[in-house]
């Protein structure tokens, strides 16, 4: 789960971390109101959508204009209509894609001076299976362009569970930053906090950028992109309590209710498959044979009826789906319950493009006898293989 900048500021702010004062607004009506409680001279207007690059994005709307989502204003009106323009527009960035994001809540923030702009950010290093901090004297708006054409400018150091934080760690992340004097021992203070609040809330990602160092030599986390473990979010109610559903895939919102492991690609023919494993292997064959899959669905093992009714239903509601796959490898997942499910869901919103089912495993034949009485126009395939050039060719021609 992800969330906005201006909650993962308030939780930096809990934990002790330096952020600046400011109002979240979801009105334009209450914009300058809110901008008036933070003193001035300056404000930043900031769009608050689940993804970065805001800055350099633009709206799609003529009556927003050019101009991006990050702007700095000089007085409380300014910082007013700047907050209008966003509001309720659709802000398109090098993260959100072409079709862009709603802005439906807009952060007014007292405005900062600025000396450098730095990264830092904490992960889940998966190589070493630590919690590493990852940092870049050339943080702001084109850490993207420093990955990718001088790799050597960011650094990263891994943290050793058993022993875990120490201030040499702050030291050393420091020195990367280039900081000196007071700005190192306040670099300590800072990497320690990030690291308690990384493992005290289960985070995944922890990314600052920039962290800045201020016109005064104070450092300062003027951004902040924070995701946390879904698996952990039973431990956290105030945390879940930060979800924002308007900024999640619908298709993934429905599926995480029924428990299903959905994501939602960019391609065609949507997959029904058990075990994530199989699922991957799917898609790659899918892939082979020149078509590109509309999502990763695990249904798991344990999937009842109803379960894979539901999948197939949020399969079929994307309009970018042109062909469906079900491959079902039945040891745990039974193939009639597989097929029981499907033709359920058929029979409740229709079936409109083609289906290759292949079942194989426990139970395979009722699954094929469920199938092959229910009437429905099914593609039946032997193996893997065979499933996925017969449904490509169905999509393609
Ligand atoms: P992003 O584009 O979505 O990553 O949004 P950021 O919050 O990182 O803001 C983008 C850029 O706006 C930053 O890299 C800064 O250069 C600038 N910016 C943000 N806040 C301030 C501020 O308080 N003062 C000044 N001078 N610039 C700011
Ligand atoms: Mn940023």
């Amino acid at each position: 789960m992800n969330i906005h900048e201006y909650q993962a500021k308030s939780l930096l702010k809990k934990f002790g971390a330096p952020v600046s004062d400011g109002r979240v607004v979801l009105n334009a009506d209450e914009a300058a109101e809110k901008a008036a409680e933070l003193g001035g001279p300056l404000w930043v207007v900031k769009a608050q959508i689940h993804a970065g690059g805001r800055g350099k994005g633009h709206f799609k709307e003529p009556e927003a204009g050019e101009k991006g989502g990050v702007r700095l204003a000089k007085s409380v009106d300014e910082a007013a209509a700047e907050a209008r323009r966003m509001l309720g527009h659709t802000l398109v960035t090098k993260q959100t894609g072409p079709a862009g994001k709603v802005v439906n809540r807009v952060y007014i923030e007292d405005g900062s001076g600025i000396e450098r702009e730095l990264y830092l950010a904490a992960l889940v290093d998966r190589q070493t299976s630590r919690v590493a901090f990852v940092c870049s004297t050339e943080g702001g708006m084109d850490i993207e362009d420093v990955a990718a054409k001088t790799p050597e400018k960011i650094l990263t150091f891994s943290i050793d569970p058993a022993s875990g934080y120490s201030p040499f760690h702050g030291r050393r992340v420091a020195f990367a930053l280039g900081l000196e004097g007071a700005q190192v021992k306040q670099c300590v203070k800072l990497v320690e906090t990030l690291y308690r609040m990384f493992l005290e809330s289960d985070m995944s990602m922890l990314e600052i950028n920039p962290l800045i160092v201020t016109d005064t030599g104070d450092l300062k986390c003027l951004d902040a992109k924070i995701g946390f473990d879904d698996n952990a979010l039973y431990r956290h109610p105030d945390i879940a309590e930060m979800r924002d559903e308007t900024e999640e895939d619908p298709k993934e919102l429905e599926a995480s209710k029924y428990d299903l492991n959905y994501i939602a690609l960019e391609g065609e023919i949507g997959c029904m498959v058990n075990g994530a494993g199989l699922a991957m292997a799917t898609m790659d064959i899918i892939k082979l044979y020149g078509a590109e899959p509309a999502n990763f669905l695990d249904v798991g093992g344990g999937a009842t009826k109803e379960k894979v009714t539901e999948a197939f239903k949020i399969i079929t509601s994307d309009s970018n789906v042109k062909g469906i796959l079900v491959n079902i490898f039945g040891g745990i997942m039974r193939c009639d319950v597989i097929a029981e499910g499907v033709v359920a869901a058929v029979k409740e919103v229709g079936l409109k493009v083609p289906l290759v089912v292949r079942l194989e495993g426990t139970n395979v034949e009722k699954g094929k006898e469920i199938i092959n009485n229910s009437g429905l126009d099914v593609i039946a395939a032997d193996d893997l293989d065979d499933a996925a050039q017969k449904i490509v060719k169905a999509v393609k021609g």
